[in-house]
């Protein structure tokens, strides 16, 4: 069976963090699947089409990375792709108690399916994809937060 990795999240946009986990975790599985996960009770700031065309766009030169959007639980999606393993980065203590729940309620829901951590690197600790947000929002410069040649102010035009 091939070692498949789905990443989920909902990366609004992606960032260096997310960037680093996914190149981090290339060496261990044959293929990630990076899923943008459609959350009706959440509205997102960026639309899914840019997430998306930013994620295939920060990868292009990757054939072992897929993206897709989700909607519904992320065991389902497992089953319904064949996937083992998921992906998750983790940043503080926080993510830890968090990722705990949902690991362990993932496994209890599909027992075949592993989560893997990767704890993030020093420089990414602080860095998530809100704090991102209120930068841009603010008109501030974030370049240095996100993924080398991405143009996120595109995704600001109506
Ligand atoms: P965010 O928490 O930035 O909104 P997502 O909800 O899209 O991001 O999270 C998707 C995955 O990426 C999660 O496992 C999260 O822990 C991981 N992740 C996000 N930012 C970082 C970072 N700076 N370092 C390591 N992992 C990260």
């Amino acid at each position: 069976m091939k070692r498949i990795a789905l990443f989920p999240g909902s990366f609004d946009p992606i960032t260096k963090g997310h960037e680093s986990i996914i190149l981090r975790a290339l060496p261990l599985f044959e293929k990630i699947v990076i899923a943008i996960g459609v959350n009706e009770q959440k509205k997102s700031f960026f639309s899914l089409e840019k997430r998306k065309k930013w994620i295939a766009q920060v990868f292009r030169d990757c054939p072992q990375i897929e993206v897709i959007t989700y909607e519904g639980l992320t065991v389902d999606l497992c089953k319904q792709l064949g996937v083992n393993y998921i992906l998750r980065g983790l940043r503080t203590s926080a993510d830890f108690e968090f990722e705990r729940s949902i690991g362990q309620m993932n496994k209890k829901m599909l027992p075949d399916l592993e989560t893997v951590f990767l704890l993030t690197t020093p420089e990414y600790t602080a860095l998530n994809s809100n704090i991102v947000r209120e930068i841009i929002r603010y008109g501030g410069d974030v370049s240095a937060f996100i993924p080398e040649g991405l143009d996120v102010s595109e995704g600001l035009k109506k």
